[in-house]
């Protein structure tokens, strides 16, 4: 007999199923920070997404060092969606963990790309409504991202386009740059 899955439990499936960030979170009883991309599904595992992944990398460690949190263990992981971070941090709650991540994802030019996860010290993920933040915006239209995924109103090709537009412009305003410090 299968089991019948409530239709939301898939949403959390990433959290669920790893036992490690159980492990942490009795272990730690640190907010956990788990970074991945947000990219359309037909772009999972691309060079393109995991470039994306290794600037989103680096960001996080840049907020992270400038607001001293420390991070106490970190692990990578890989599924069908591309890969991934896990950490534990320390020196700051969930919510400003939350917080420093959502404006970098609101400041960074990739930052609709990035997807930062927070889980608190009792192993909830915290939300950008408990943060009181606005939700995030979808990269095409001034819906939230949320509502455009549910409806399907933009085709996995056009989000395609939009990301390797966004990627684009990044890498040349950032050669730019180096270009003029040299
Ligand atoms: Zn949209």
């Amino acid at each position: 007999m299968s089991k019948n899955k409530h239709p939301l439990d898939q949403c959390h499936n990433a959290w669920q199923h790893t036992d490690q960030q159980q492990k942490w979170i009795k272990q730690y009883r640190l907010p956990l920070l788990r970074v991945t991309t947000f990219v359309p599904r037909i772009m999972a595992n691309s060079e393109v997404a995991e470039k994306i992944y290794s600037i989103a990398k680096l960001q996080v460690h840049d907020t992270l060092s400038q607001s001293n949190y420390k991070v106490i263990e970190s692990d990578s992981f890989e599924d069908k969606d591309g890969k991934g971070l896990l950490m534990a941090i320390s020196g700051a709650s969930s919510t400003q963990l939350k917080r420093a991540m959502i404006k970098l994802e609101n400041n960074h030019p990739l930052g609709p790309l990035f997807n930062f996860d927070v889980l608190n010290r009792d192993g909830k993920m915290v939300s950008r409504r408990s943060s009181e933040m606005e939700p995030r915006k979808c990269i095409i239209c001034d819906h939230a991202a949320s509502y455009c995924a549910a409806s399907h109103i933009h085709s996995e090709e056009s989000l395609e386009r939009e990301v390797l537009q966004l990627l684009g412009r990044h890498l040349v305003s950032f050669s730019t740059k180096e270009t003029e410090i040299a």
